[in-house]
């Protein structure tokens, strides 16, 4: 395990091992199967870039049949009359009356949850909850509940396991936090 990485300009130092990243999903996990394992076939809805490693140790540890899909939420500039339009791509699945779970890597402010909650209302699932693996308590400025998290953090910058800065530190196992220097 390298205690220090360098990505871009930055210095990063290990902050959660992966053997703690493990336990933690492990716990969340089990959350989710109480929950769901009477539920006819949840989906599972991962937002790429972020979730792919949270997605993969999560749903290894369900014993339960149920979907996985991911997707994106592209954004593009329109005019200044439209402002910035989001929209969902990837998604293949009828979500009509299906109960969806949303996996994300971290909930910071929550703007990214809401848009992506309010986007799949349209395909009017049965219900809506969030599995992050990450949750910035401190940052959080929406009133919806954050349904099921791993773990909580400050307003640190990390990365890895899935989680980047510029793209680079997704592939590392264990999580980082950016240092002063
Ligand atoms: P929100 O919309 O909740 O403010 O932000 C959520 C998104 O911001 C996450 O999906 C992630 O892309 C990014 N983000 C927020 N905090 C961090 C962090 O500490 N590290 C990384 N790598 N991304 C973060
Ligand atoms: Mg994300």
């Amino acid at each position: 395990m390298e205690h220090t990485i360098q990505l871009h300009d930055k210095k990063f130092k290990i902050m959660i091992p992966a053997e703690e990243i493990d336990r933690a999903v492990s716990a969340v996990a089990e959350r989710v199967r109480e929950d769901y394992k009477e539920i006819d076939t949840p989906v599972f809805l991962g937002v790429l870039n972020g979730s792919f490693m949270f997605m993969s140790d999560l749903i290894k540890k369900l014993d339960f049949n149920c979907e996985l899909s991911f997707v994106k939420l592209s954004s593009y500039t329109g005019d200044h009359t439209t402002g910035e339009v989001k929209t969902l791509i990837g998604l293949n699945n009828n979500l009509k009356d299906r109960h969806v779970i949303i996996v994300e890597d971290i909930v910071d402010t929550g703007e990214s949850m809401e848009h992506m909650i309010d986007l799949l209302k349209a395909y009017e699932p049965a219900s809506i909850r969030m599995c992050t693996l990450f949750f910035k308590p401190a940052a959080y400025r929406k009133t919806m509940p954050v349904d099921y998290c791993a773990m909580e953090i400050g307003n640190e910058f990390i990365v890895g396991y899935g989680l980047d800065y510029n793209q680079l530190g997704r592939n590392f196992k264990d999580i980082y936090v950016v240092t002063e220097e």
